[in-house]
């Protein structure tokens, strides 16, 4: 096996249970307090609280997510006297989109910039029917799982409400889908892209929200799926808050390997983030849902058949589908894609298990919006992307001097 670049553990003690910051209310140098970010019952509150009704909030909250509006002026059945008071108080402002780019099979990706001079990245992946757009919960992420990119370019800071919902926002409007009797595009979303969404709770439950409010998106909630990489405390308070879909991005069936993949493990180990999954889903009302397990298989680390098996025994007992993701290969990884050989195998070995088991394909490959390729612009406050860089610059010159 070629030497993976270890991973750090630094961000570990974040993790101890604390959610994400507040959103800041007022957009980025305005000192108004933007309104996109804010889900139903924070709306309302904010329209009583300068002597509006109830319903106006709503009406604004419609303008908003389903027609796309970001100006007050243009919300015709709003009062001018109510527009002109929400001018001097309010505003909508989403993130502003500096690269868009369009891959030959259909998938999309924006590079969005966000206050603090980062851009985050956002991909909308059609297939059929159903247009899956993956968000982002955070500029970088402090978790450092050793096969993702994002863990490599270090941290920032987390993603406010605005921030993540405008990213589902930006795509929508791209597609005229928040246009009256504008087509759906966004049918799907996942909370996959940059970031842990469980560490930056408050903001990713609100904007989840507004995603699957009537008054905004109206996404199914079995259309809306939080992924993690199991923050327990986190995932041990979630179905208080919402009953959306979930995901865990586990990539190994024991934690000897899932401590060196996913460093997060060593704080909350496979069978305490697996009860924790269940009491999830057990607490849902309708019974039939699963848990999507995630699985990145790299060649000969994770993708043995011995793996296939232990994974097959360890998730006996759990209501799960597996979805294999072969890994994407980037710069700062020593990782390999697993062969067509191999993933065939893992795959077949599951499915005789019982197991419901599907192969992400890769989508977007000529503009990197795989899965595990999304990097942005990250100012990193924690030096891990120098480190690496360092690290990795330092295998190369031994490479080229042997
Ligand atoms: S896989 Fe997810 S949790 Fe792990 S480093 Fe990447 S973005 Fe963070």
């Amino acid at each position: 096996m070629i030497e993976s670049l270890t991973p750090t553990t630094e961000s570990l003690d974040r993790v101890a249970g604390q959610p994400g910051q507040a959103s800041p209310a007022a957009a980025e140098g305005s000192g108004k307090v933007n309104l996109l970010g804010m889900p139903e019952a924070k709306l309302i509150a904010f329209f009583e609280s300068i002597g509006e009704k109830k319903f106006r909030a709503i009406q604004v909250m419609k303008w908003i997510h389903q027609l796309g509006a970001d100006n007050f002026d243009d919300m015709s059945n709003v009062s001018k006297a109510l527009r002109a008071k929400l001018k001097d108080c309010a505003e909508i402002y989403a993130p502003e989109v500096v690269r868009q780019l369009d891959s030959a099979d259909g998938t999309r990706k924006f590079l969005i910039r966000v206050a603090g001079g980062n851009v985050v990245e956002t991909v909308f992946i059609p297939d059929g029917d159903r247009g899956t757009l993956c968000v982002s919960s955070q500029v970088g992420c402090s978790l450092d799982c050793s096969f993702c990119a994002t863990g490599k370019q270090g941290f920032n800071r987390d993603l406010t409400a605005a921030e993540i919902i405008g990213q589902v926002w930006i795509a929508a409007k791209s597609f005229g889908q928040l246009q009256a009797n504008g087509p759906r595009t966004v049918t799907n979303v996942v909370m996959m892209g940059m970031g842990e969404p469980l560490l930056n709770f408050d903001n990713v439950v609100d904007a989840m929200n507004l995603m699957m409010h009537d008054n905004a998106y109206g996404i199914s909630k079995r259309r809306v799926t939080l992924s993690t990489s199991g923050v327990v405390p986190q995932l041990d308070r979630l179905s208080q808050y919402t009953d959306a879909c979930l995901a865990i991005s586990l990539h190994a069936p024991n934690d000897e390997l899932r401590n060196e993949l996913v460093p997060i493990n060593r704080k909350y180990p496979i069978a305490m983030l697996l009860d924790s999954a269940r009491r999830y889903i057990q607490s849902m009302p309708d019974t039939h849902r699963k848990i999507t397990i995630e699985y990145t298989l790299i060649d000969q680390v994770n993708d043995r058949p011995q793996h296939a098996q232990q994974l097959a025994e360890l998730l006996r007992d759990v209501p799960v589908k597996i979805n294999l993701i072969p890994f994407n290969p980037f710069n700062l990884s020593n990782y390999k894609r697993v062969s067509n050989n191999a993933l065939r195998k893992f795959q077949d070995i599951l499915m005789q298990e019982g197991y419901i088991t599907t192969v992400r394909t890769t989508r977007g490959d000529d503009i990197d919006a795989a899965c595990g390729q999304l990097a942005g612009s990250v100012n990193d406050i924690t030096r891990r992307s120098e480190r690496y860089r360092a690290r990795f610059d330092e295998q190369a010159v031994r490479i080229i001097g042997q």
